[in-house]
């Protein structure tokens, strides 16, 4: 275990509701550092960016920002971008792909874990909660194309085309990541199983994917590998999304399953996640600013307070530190504990449960 006790944190609140989840967020995590009376400390500096930022200087996201992102152990993310304010060629202000790209973070990870005392939209038939993890490749696939996007022809032929690119290397970094992640899980009492979600039976670019996935299975003789086609996977996820553990996948069907997969833990505000890179991440709820709930004390903040744990976590096996694996356990905790009272329901899910009422019942925990 190493001996860093000091580790810098970029905070970047960005719009809409981010800037009201992301106090009570800072709050917990040094709360919680407090209680346990952990060997670290966390250096927070925060900058604005996004869309609210451009619309008065013209910049999304400062160099500053940018730089100290590059700089520092981790990155914690609200929500950037308002429908409203856009650049000039139309396009929505998104600083958080522009730091995907240039942090090189390939790897986004979705944990989709419910909490007990919330009404799920499936329940699991064994009464035990999901646990799974999707793991969406950020860097390439269909996404990657903006690059090879052409159209061509004329009139009644005219024709427009993107294209699909998996690398080897985008695979093995990507399935790699993806089997440790599941020996970590084994480690914890779960299954040791990663599923590759692909298309192998229509595009040759997925069949190169599924046999590159092979090839990473056999380094991992005593972890088990299976393949599911993207479209059966959409029915065995809404069928039985408990027999899955460590699910990973190209870009675009990751961002369709992953926000499938916030629907199954009770929403947009419930849903955290990492986008990871060989030696940045960025950690941040998979939820938009909501302009529809600003200002009304509605925002749920526990996908951001999972969000943090997850970044805890990556910081305490990245640096072999104890002391953040267990920050990251102990606000997985007190969250869980909360809902677990049966006292919650977030606005999301038809109840009253705002930003204050939440985290109140979370730091109650402690
Ligand atoms: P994006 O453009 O990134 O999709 P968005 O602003 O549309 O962003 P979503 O995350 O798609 O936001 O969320 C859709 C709706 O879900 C929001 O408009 C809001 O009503 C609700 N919502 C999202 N996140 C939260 C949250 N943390 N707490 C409460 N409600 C939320
Ligand atoms: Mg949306």
């Amino acid at each position: 275990m190493s001996k860093k006790t000091s580790f810098d944190i970029t905070v970047l609140p960005g719009d809409g509701i981010g800037v009201e989840i992301t106090p009570v967020c800072i709050e917990l995590i040094e709360k919680v550092l407090t209680k346990l009376d952990a060997d670290v400390s966390i250096n927070f500096t925060t900058f604005e960016a996004g869309a609210a930022y451009y619309q008065k200087t013209g910049i999304s996201l400062p160099e500053e920002a940018l730089a100290h992102a590059q700089q520092s152990d981790a990155t914690l993310l609200a929500c950037m971008g308002l429908p409203s304010i856009r650049y000039p060629d139309g396009r929505e202000i998104a600083p958080q792909l522009e730091l995907r790209e240039k942090l090189d973070l390939y790897a986004g990870v979705r944990p989709v874990k419910t909490m007990p005392g919330l009404p799920l939209p499936l329940a699991d038939e064994r009464g035990s909660q999901l646990d799974f993890v999707m793991i969406r490749e950020s860097t390439e696939g269909l996404f990657s194309s903006r690059e090879s996007f052409r159209i061509e022809g004329q009139g009644q032929d005219e024709a427009a085309y993107d294209t699909q690119k998996i690398s080897r290397r985008g695979c093995e970094r990507l399935f790699n990541f993806a089997f440790k992640m599941a020996e970590q899980r084994k480690q914890k009492g779960k299954q040791g199983l990663v599923t590759c979600i692909d298309k192998a039976n229509v595009l040759g670019s997925f069949y190169y994917m599924r046999q590159v996935f092979d090839e990473v299975a056999q380094h991992y003789p005593h972890l088990e590998a299976d393949h599911i086609y993207v479209d059966a996977c959409a029915l065995q996820l809404v069928r039985q999304p408990w027999a899955y553990d460590v699910m990973v996948t190209e870009n675009m069907f990751g961002d369709i399953l992953s926000d499938l997969c916030a629907g199954l833990m009770g929403g947009m505000g419930m849903a955290p996640s990492g986008d990871i890179g060989e030696n940045s991440a960025v950690f941040q709820p998979c939820h938009g600013s909501a302009p529809d709930i600003i200002g009304q004390g509605k925002a749920n903040p526990t996908a951001m307070f999972l969000s943090a744990a997850l970044m805890l976590e990556w910081l305490g096996y990245q640096h072999q530190n104890q002391a953040m694996l267990d920050a990251a356990n102990k606000i997985n905790q007190v969250v869980e504990a909360a809902y677990a009272t049966g006292d919650l329901l977030p606005y999301e899910l038809g109840g009253s449960d705002g930003t204050v009422a939440i985290s109140s019942k979370v730091f109650a925990m402690l």
